[in-house]
């Protein structure tokens, strides 16, 4: 049996997701970042920053900005995976089957 604490939490109070928007772009503004480090730097699941950076990207594009993704690529054979350069880590390689896939990186320019 899993000792895994519940991560199920109330629902967070207004605004609550502009607060870790904010703290998502000033984490991501200076470099870009993996989706693993942005979930560290803000303490929220990987899962809800996939949503969270869907909204940034239309927030600083209304600043004049942009949400910038470096795509996922493969170590071995160096493929890049531009058609899946929406957010998810692809699981291995088309190319090569290498599962050895650098992460997309996230930053705003
Ligand atoms: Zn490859």
């Amino acid at each position: 049996m899993s000792l895994k604490k519940k991560t199920a939490q109330p629902p967070p109070p207004a605004g609550r997701h502009e607060t870790v928007r904010r703290e998502i772009i000033s984490a991501i503004a200076g470099r870009p970042l993996s989706i693993k480090y942005i979930s560290a730097a803000v303490k929220i699941s990987e899962k809800e920053i996939y949503a969270h950076l869907r909204h940034i990207g239309r927030t600083v594009n209304s600043r004049g900005q942009r949400l910038v993704i470096t795509p996922a690529e493969c170590r071995r054979c160096g493929f890049v995976f531009r058609k899946r350069e929406k957010f998810k880590r692809p699981g291995r390689c088309p190319v090569c089957r290498a599962e050895t896939i650098k992460e997309p990186l996230f930053g705003i320019r």
